[in-house]
């Protein structure tokens, strides 16, 4: 089996960028003015999608939030999901 060291990140449109901030402001019940970065990183955990979405959410004190999906393949339900269980693999 090849392993893909680069893996090709998906091209993120700016609306789905912003689609992806307005559920995570909507979930959190968070200032609009904070600060979201949202990154598209390789993952290596076995059984993962190449691409994981890290999301830093700039409140106090951090949070950061991780999906194990592409940023064009995160729903709604993802991110709810990620929020409410931030730690799913005690593994890690
Ligand atoms: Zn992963």
């Amino acid at each position: 089996m090849s392993i893909d060291l680069f893996p090709r990140k998906p091209v993120v449109s700016p609306e789905q960028l912003q689609q992806l901030k307005d559920w995570l402001y909507e979930i959190l019940q968070i200032d609009r003015h904070t600060i979201i970065s949202i990154n598209q990183l390789q993952c290596q955990d076995s059984g993962c999608p190449p691409i994981q979405t890290a999301i830093a959410v700039m409140t106090s004190p951090h949070r950061i939030i991780r999906i194990h999906k592409a940023i064009p393949d995160i729903a709604y339900t993802d991110v709810v999901q990620a929020i409410a269980n931030p730690n799913p693999n005690p593994n890690r």
